[in-house]
């Protein structure tokens, strides 16, 4: 074992020896001719002549080793079923997948996209899209029509892959509806759409262009589709970011550095060995699911579970139960399922053989303390882990490396910057590179990115510029929009979005904090600050709060002195200047789909203002009832 900081320097000073090494953790077709090309920055060329191909690197690369160990182990509790796929398996369903989509009319550069629930199919098509040079665009099954037309026009598919339904709570949702509104919405066509049908909704075949698996399938059960060999700088595919703070930007992402990423982050950061089950509750729409549950855990040889369902069907045992069942070594979910599960009885916890876990990662939002205390205790000490990162960098900016050195966590920390990042605490006013300890900046990187990055905004360089280099004054640096300090011992603490501070008569809040204040009350399950327009302080804050025991909330006095008790507490923490104007007591918070509070619609409620974009909101209620409260 190395000295981390070590590890880390040489990763930025000596960068292209460092990244030489890691990629021959990897196979090539051809070898790298160049590192890191960075002549036109901030456009950064990684491994550029080398050639290899990502689904190669996830399957066929396996199959010498472990044709018969399980690759993909499907779980859906929706539909009751389970299902595993060994690298053998998986290795024909791919080029089954494949050969369709040639026949299709996909050729390399061309995309595909996918709108699918979790099932096997979706892996299948991902990875047969990258088998044959073609770009897969994964959207988040479910979207409403209008965001999904967008997102065709945007990528231009030549074929659609999706399926009759998704299910949530055992009942199905169908899709075929949704994607014909969807398309007869965009100005550009498909030449062709492959459903699979699972037997959960009816659906209307547009004749000429609708195609179905199963059938399609059965034609190609012998399909022998090789690889085609990319340059490493070749597009893998385009994936759009949550959608938080406003119109969501498509990401693109290259292959030979993406593959390189994975493969070193399964080693240093998951400390995942192949044969290792790894379990990674996401979905395939977002780019922790891109990541983590398709490409790193079969980049790396390990097993990798693919789950559909809640975390509490059929009861809040379940996803200790697929630990025990399957030996999963690594786990990785968001802190927003640890925040659900905690609402459930903690003996499900001891009721299960959890042996074989070694770690659990979290990732995409803030990890507050008093959920990372609950599932560490309730893991008994084995560690867990914040991984801080965007849809953006594909893996994470900021967290432990264990597979490097040991080193402690520390609560409220991601950790520290990971190698290959050389991350940067920012002046916003000045661009001054803030080097003391505990001094608030924006997080920001210096370029190049490191391999796994995106490259550019697809189709759009310019966007690519001005929206991520060019928003520090007086340098170019990569902007991730998100404040932070960082402590003597170089752990980061994320306070929140640079849209996120308010500002009270001239004092800066980051509403994170007053957050984390507010958590510590008892009887909060979960919080969200926004500042709001006020002709006196020109900002106040207003929190909408959660309440573990909501049995109180038609009761007007325990909730008034409930919020006293609230403000108490930020004023004891923070100083009276960050409590909030009012604390609102409501049934859900407003969330993304990938459980992202939605603070600029709160905000734009409270303030009697339009919400705008709402497209990747989950339940339009939590907005409608804080809005009512506005109206009222
Ligand atoms: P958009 O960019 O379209 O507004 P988004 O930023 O929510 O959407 P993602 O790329 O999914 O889309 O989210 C990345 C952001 O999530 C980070 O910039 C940060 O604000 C937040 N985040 C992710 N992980 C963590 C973490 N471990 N701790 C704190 N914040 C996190
Ligand atoms: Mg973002």
């Amino acid at each position: 074992m190395s000295n981390f900081a070590d590890f880390y320097r040489r990763s930025i000073e000596d960068r292209d020896a460092f990244w030489a090494e890691q990629a021959r953790l990897v196979e090539w077709q051809t070898p790298p001719q160049t590192i890191c090309n960075y002549d036109k920055p901030p456009f950064a060329k990684w491994f550029a002549g080398g050639t290899t191909n990502l689904c190669h690197n996830a399957v066929d690369r396996h199959l010498k080793e472990r044709a018969d160990q399980p690759a993909l182990i499907w779980v859906s509790t929706e539909t009751e079923q389970e299902k595993i796929y060994t690298y053998r398996d998986l290795h024909a369903e791919v080029q089954r997948m494949a050969a369709a989509l040639k026949a299709l009319g996909v050729g390399k550069g061309d995309r595909v996209l996918i709108y699918m629930p979790m099932i096997p199919e979706a892996c299948f098509a991902m990875l047969a899209c990258v088998r044959i040079g073609a770009l897969h665009s994964v959207v988040f099954g479910g979207f409403a029509s209008g965001s999904l037309a967008t997102r065709i026009d945007d990528a231009e598919p030549t074929v659609i892959v999706s399926a009759d339904a998704g299910s949530r709570g055992g009942k199905p949702v169908p899709y075929k509806h949704l994607l014909d509104e969807a398309i007869v919405l965009a100005k550009h066509k498909p030449k062709a759409v492959l459903l699979v049908d699972r037997g959960l909704a009816p659906m209307n075949l547009v004749e000429g262009r609708d195609q179905i698996w199963g059938q399609l399938r059965q034609q190609y059960l012998d399909a022998q589709i090789p690889c085609e060999w990319v340059d490493a700088t070749h597009p893998s595919y385009t994936l759009y970011t949550s959608g938080t703070t406003g119109k969501p930007k498509g990401v693109q992402r290259d292959t030979g550095g993406y593959l390189v990423a994975l493969a070193a982050s399964m080693k240093y950061i998951y400390g995942c060995q192949p044969g290792d089950t790894f379990f990674c509750a996401s979905d395939v729409g977002w780019v922790v699911g891109h990541s983590y549950i398709i490409y790193a855990p079969l980049i790396g040889g390990s097993s990798t579970i693919m789950y559909e369902g809640t975390p509490i069907r059929p009861d809040g045992g379940i996803w200790w139960r697929l630990v025990e069942k399957y030996k999963v070594s690594v786990m990785f979910t968001a802190p927003t399922a640890i925040r659900v599960l905690k609402k459930q009885d903690p003996a499900y916890l001891s009721q299960y053989d959890l042996s074989s876990l070694r770690t659990l990662f979290l990732a995409g939002e803030p990890l507050d303390e008093p959920t990372a205390q609950w599932i560490s205790g309730g893991l008994k000490g084995k560690p867990v882990i914040d991984n801080y990162w965007q849809t953006e960098t594909g893996w994470p900016i900021l967290t432990i490396c264990n597979g490097v050195e040991r080193q402690p966590s520390k609560f409220g920390s991601p950790g520290k910057a990971v190698y290959g990042y050389n991350v940067k605490l920012l002046d916003d006013q000045t661009g001054a590179e803030l080097t003391g300890a505990n001094q608030k900046g924006v997080v920001a990187i210096e370029g190049p990115l490191p391999p796994g990055c995106l490259q550019t905004v697809w189709r759009d360089d310019a966007r690519f510029l001005n929206t991520y280099w060019s928003s520090v004054p007086n340098r170019m640096v990569y902007s991730t929009f998100d404040w932070g300090i960082r402590d003597e011992e170089g752990y980061y603490f994320i306070l929140g979005r640079t849209d996120d501070v308010i500002n009270v008569a001239g004092h800066r809040l980051g509403t994170r904090e007053i957050e984390e204040a507010i958590s510590g009350h008892p009887n909060i399950a979960e919080v969200a600050v926004v500042g709001v327009a006020d002709s006196l302080k020109g900002q106040v804050a207003m929190a909408f709060a959660v309440l573990k025991d909501a049995s109180v909330l038609g009761d007007e006095q325990a909730l008034l002195k409930l919020e006293g008790e609230v403000m108490k507490v930020v004023d004891n923490s923070l100083g009276a200047v960050a409590r909030p104007a009012r604390v609102r007591f409501v049934n859900q918070l407003p969330k993304t789909r990938s459980g992202k509070l939605l603070r600029r619609a709160m905000q734009a409620v409270s303030e009697g203002r339009d919400p705008g974009d709402l497209t990747t909101m989950e339940d339009p209620a939590a907005l409608q009832a804080i809005k009512d409260m506005f109206q009222n």
